[in-house]
């Protein structure tokens, strides 16, 4: 079992059954969704999809405060480390790296998978090269497999991520105007064949106007996948 925590947004912290904290697209400051309450309190690994400020922008100073190991794409890690984050691992696309390390009592492997966005970082009034947008599949112990979009459009190479990791839960924007919306994430999901799909990346700026609801209605032809709905700030087990 994982615990699952979502935090608004893309932001979604996992706790292993042995303790270990992963946080997926930090953003705290400013995120008109985040918890007031939740309190993060370990962090031994922060995932991030790509670098536009609403994934990002809790990055550095959580890597500060927490020494955890930071995962983004290698021109994003150039970045974070220019910025002080000194447990940057830069990857790219199809590698797979285990992300609490060689010393760890837990291995957790993460692949990153594409994603089509765009991926560029505000420093300032500059947009510097990022790299590209990615998700990411994430290895349990359990040998189930988790699948985090990050901000994507939908694309028929998730035909490959089914194929090569069978994800059994996946995380997939469905807000619309930055990202897919329910109708294209409802192909994702068809393309995933995951049991579970949970929602994110939306009602967070009125712009993001895609709902579980739409995507529920979207994939009333396709039992295979439930769609689950979880709380902000309420944790839930998988
Ligand atoms: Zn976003």
């Amino acid at each position: 079992m994982i615990e699952i925590t979502w935090l608004g947004h893309a932001t979604v912290q996992f706790r292993l059954e042995s303790g270990e904290v992963i946080l997926m697209d930090p953003w705290i400051d400013g995120n008109p969704k985040y918890p007031k309450d939740h309190q993060i309190d370990r962090l031994d690994a922060i995932l991030i999809s790509h670098a536009h400020f609403d994934h990002i922008h809790d990055a550095v100073p959580l890597a500060r405060k927490f020494k955890p190991k930071v995962v983004a794409i290698y021109e994003t890690c150039v970045w974070l480390t220019s910025k002080g984050v000194e447990t940057c691992s830069g990857m790219n696309k199809g590698g797979t790296q285990d992300v609490l390390g060689p010393l760890g009592a837990t291995p957790l492997k993460v692949t990153m998978t594409h994603a089509i966005h765009s991926c560029g970082i505000q420093d300032d009034d500059r947009i510097i090269y990022g790299g590209e947008a990615a998700g990411y599949v994430l290895h349990l112990p359990d040998q189930r497999a988790v699948y985090f979009a990050g901000d994507t459009a939908v694309f028929s190479d998730m035909a490959l991520i089914e194929q090569l990791y069978k994800p059994e839960l996946a995380f997939l924007p469905i807000g619309d105007f930055y990202t897919m919306g329910p109708r294209e994430a409802a192909l994702a999901c068809r393309l995933l064949n995951a049991k579970k799909v949970i929602p994110m990346h939306f009602g967070t700026f009125p712009a993001l106007v895609g709902t579980p609801a739409e995507l529920s209605r979207e994939l009333k032809d396709f039992p295979t996948t439930e769609v689950w709905q979880i709380e902000i700030g309420k944790p839930v087990k998988w």
